[in-house]
């Protein structure tokens, strides 16, 4: 061997970077082919070198972001759909129950009604929808439609089915009521 152990192995992880001249490469070359002890080492060095696994470190690392990622955004979408479920299903409810699609004008009307007694409530204006308390309902809606002009035309009720009328126009009001709450929905 034209070169001692020593040289070669003090130059290998300079070989192993590509930091040597091309001359100096050869000769590492030419030693390794030769040198069983310092390919060994060089080997050794190039896995210990551990570049592979940090590519995998970064790779994995990559993974982990990315999954973190499309898991923040599958609990987003989750949540999405969790809200426009509930949505629709308070929509459904206020529509059965309260005549309103519309479940945020249903939800502070019913609670303004029942929990804070208050005045009679409009929650839709289109067909009109007005909550009441429920106690006395017929009576406070006479005189809620009586604020605003109307003549009540009680001769000519049907059940449920009320007529008021204003500047000759007749509105048929259906009246309805609970033990929570009154609603009266214009036709
Ligand atoms: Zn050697």
């Amino acid at each position: 061997m034209k070169y001692d152990c020593a040289l070669i192995q003090d130059v290998v992880s300079l070989y192993k970077d590509n930091a040597l001249s091309e001359k100096s490469k050869q000769i590492v070359e030419e030693h390794l082919a030769e040198c069983g002890a310092c390919r060994a080492l060089y080997n050794g060095y190039s896995e210990e070198k551990e570049l592979p696994e940090s590519t995998e470190e970064i790779s994995t690392a990559a993974v982990i972001t990315y999954s973190k990622k499309i898991k923040r955004r599958r609990t987003a979408i989750v949540c999405c759909v969790l809200a426009v479920v509930l949505y629709l299903a308070a929509a459904f409810c206020s529509y059965v129950y309260l005549d309103t699609a519309d479940p945020i004008a249903a939800g502070v009307g019913l609670l303004r009604v029942m929990v804070f007694d208050s005045e009679p409530i409009e929650i839709q204006k289109n067909p009109r929808v007005v909550i009441a308390r429920p106690e006395r309902f017929q009576a406070a809606f006479e005189a809620y439609v009586a604020a605003e002009g109307y003549t009540y035309l009680a001769e000519e009720r049907l059940g449920k089915l009320h007529y008021i009328e204003k500047d000759g126009e007749k509105e048929l009001v259906r009246l309805r009521g609970n033990r929570f709450y009154a609603l009266w929905s214009w036709d």
